[in-house]
C-alpha cells in the first residue's frame, strides 16, 4: 500500500528565528491519521525545525545535498552534515535544474549519496511549457527518470522509499496548476518508465506526488486520482491555514485508501 505524503518545500524562506514556530503551528494543525508529513526548510533552519517538531510525527527534509562527502566545495552541504538534522531530501527540483545547472547524471550521483546516508529521497521530474505544448511531457519525464535511475538497483531505491514528485515546471509558483487528469496520466507514465527500467511490481509500490501551485482549494482534484499519492507544496506550505486544509483533504484520501487506523 502506498503512503499519502504531504511534503512542504519552504525554498529560501524563513529564518532560524521563525522557522520553529511555523513548523510547530503547521504540525499541530495537520495531524491526520494515515498522512505522512514532511517539512523541508532551508539548511540553516533544519535544527530549529527538528527541535520544534520533537514528539511530532513529522519528517524533516533538506531541499538539496551535494554529491561528494566532503572537500573543496564552498557553500555546499554534504550528506554526513545532515545526520541528525534531516531524514528526507528533495533532489532534482526544477529550480535546482534551472538555476544551478543540475543534470540528470548529477542528480543520480546525489541519489546514491542520499541512499548511502540513509536519507529518503523525493526525486522531482517535470517538463517545461514548450515541451508540454509540443506533446513531449512523457518523453521528457522518461528521460529524466532514465538519466537519474538507470543502472541503479530498483530494490535499493524502492527499499529506501524513493518518492517521485511530478512537477510540471510551468505550474511551479505560477498559480497555474495542472489538471488532476494530467497528474494522473503522468503518474501512470512515471510508473511505466520505472517498469521499463526493470522495477517490476516495485513501480506500483512507488509513491508519486503532484507539485505545482497546490492549494487547499485544488488539492482535492489531485488526490481524487488513484495514481497520485500526495503533493509537494511550495508557496502554500508557508501558510498554516493552507497546510491544514491540504492535510485535512489528504486525511480523507488516506481513510478511503485504508491507510488510516
Ligand atoms: C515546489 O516548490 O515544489 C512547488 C511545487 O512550488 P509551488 O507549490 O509554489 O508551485
Amino acid at each position: 500500500m502506498r503512503p499519502i505524503v504531504i511534503a512542504a518545500n519552504w525554498k529560501m524562506n524563513t529564518t532560524p528565528a521563525d522557522a520553529g514556530d511555523l513548523a510547530r503551528t503547521i504540525a499541530s494543525r495537520t495531524r491526520e491519521p494515515g498522512v505522512t508529513r514532511v517539512i523541508c526548510p532551508p539548511y540553516v533552519s533544519l535544527a530549529a525545525v527538528r527541535d520544534a517538531l520533537a514528539g511530532e510525527d513529522v519528517g524533516v527534509g533538506a531541499q538539496n545535498v551535494h554529491h561528494e562527502l566532503a572537500g573543496a566545495y564552498t557553500g555546499e552541504v554534504s550528506v554526513p552534515m545532515l545526520a541528525g538534522l534531516a531524514t528526507w531530501v528533495i533532489l532534482g527540483h526544477s529550480e535546482r535544474r534551472a538555476y544551478f545547472g543540475e543534470t540528470d547524471a548529477l542528480i543520480g550521483k546525489k541519489l546514491d549519496r542520499a541512499l548511502a546516508g540513509g536519507l529518503r529521497p523525493i526525486l522531482c521530474v517535470g517538463e517545461v511549457l514548450a515541451e508540454r505544448e509540443a506533446g513531449r511531457e512523457t518523453q521528457v519525464v522518461d528521460g529524466q527518470l532514465r538519466g537519474a535511475l538507470e543502472g541503479r538497483d530498483p530494490e535499493t531505491l524502492a527499499g529506501a522509499g524513493l518518492v517521485v514528485a511530478y512537477e510540471p515546471v510551468w505550474a511551479i509558483g505560477t498559480g497555474k496548476n495542472a489538471r488532476g487528469a494530467d497528474a494522473e496520466a503522468m503518474a501512470q507514465a512515471i510508473r511505466a518508465s520505472l517498469r521499463a527500467l526493470g522495477w517490476g511490481s516495485r513501480a506500483d509500490e512507488t509513491p508519486v506526488l503532484y507539485g505545482g501551485s497546490v492549494t487547499s482549494g485544488n488539492i482535492e482534484e489531485f488526490l481524487a486520482e488513484p495514481g497520485v499519492d500526495g503533493a509537494l507544496i511550495g508557496g502554500a506550505s508557508l501558510k498554516p491555514d493552507e497546510m491544514a486544509g491540504i492535510c485535512a483533504r489528504a486525511g480523507i484520501t488516506a481513510k478511503a485508501r485504508g491507510l488510516a487506523s
